[in-house]
């Protein structure tokens, strides 16, 4: 395998993945050099069910290896809500911010916050079209307020288990080290060298 197309637009997700990647020497390219290609409708109920739909949509139709992951924020406290619903939880074309906000309002002064990051990345093969599925998370708590400016999404509201600091308080290396997309990564590495 000497490129790898990752199934995104989001360049927070693209430059997180090549950089896990790197020392492969796989080239990554993400969806922002395939513009004829529309997103895909992420209609799955699960986040399987969405990863595995990116990944064989965009690899079918570039023919190149696809890494396509999907994420959820699942919350203890509202039945494990956003879930598989997280980009769209404010509502459509929502922001991040939004997002965050709404969050912290539908906990309101709740002491149990508990939550944890699941990311499942699919990686499909173009000489067989089989699809490959891994899964990683994150554990943590929700913050009663945003901290920190880096990262993307829900990042300044998740504050990391064991560590004081929410995950945009932490540098892209840091997130890397630890985050639930990094540990999906880091299994699906071991997948992509066997096919190296
Ligand atoms: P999706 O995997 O792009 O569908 O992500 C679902 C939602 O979770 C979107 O609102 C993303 O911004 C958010 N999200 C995905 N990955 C992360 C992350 O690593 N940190 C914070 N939010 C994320």
């Amino acid at each position: 395998m000497r490129e790898i197309l990752i199934g995104t637009h989001n360049r927070h997700k693209t430059e997180e993945i090549s950089r896990l990647l790197a020392g492969l020497g796989i080239a990554a390219r993400d969806l922002n050099e395939f513009p004829h290609i529309p997103p895909v409708e992420e209609d799955g109920k699960t986040l399987l069910e969405n990863s595995r739909k990116k990944a064989n949509t965009y690899g079918g139709l570039t023919k190149l290896a696809c890494l396509a992951d999907d994420t959820g924020l699942e919350v203890e406290a509202l039945g494990g809500a956003p879930g598989v619903y997280s980009a769209r939880y404010a509502g459509e074309h929502c922001s991040y911010l939004d997002n965050c906000g709404k969050l912290i309002k539908e906990l309101g002064p709740s002491v149990k916050r508990t939550a944890v990051f699941k990311t499942v990345i699919s990686l499909y093969d173009p000489q067989t079209g089989q699809i490959q599925s891994v899964e990683g998370a994150l554990e943590g708590e929700i913050t009663r307020e945003p901290r920190g400016a880096n990262g993307f999404g829900y990042d300044p509201i998740f504050l990391v288990k064991d560590t004081g600091r929410t995950l945009a308080e932490m540098s892209l290396e840091e997130k890397n080290m630890i985050s639930h997309r990094a540990r999906a990564v880091q299994k699906m590495l071991e997948i992509i060298r066997k096919h190296a």
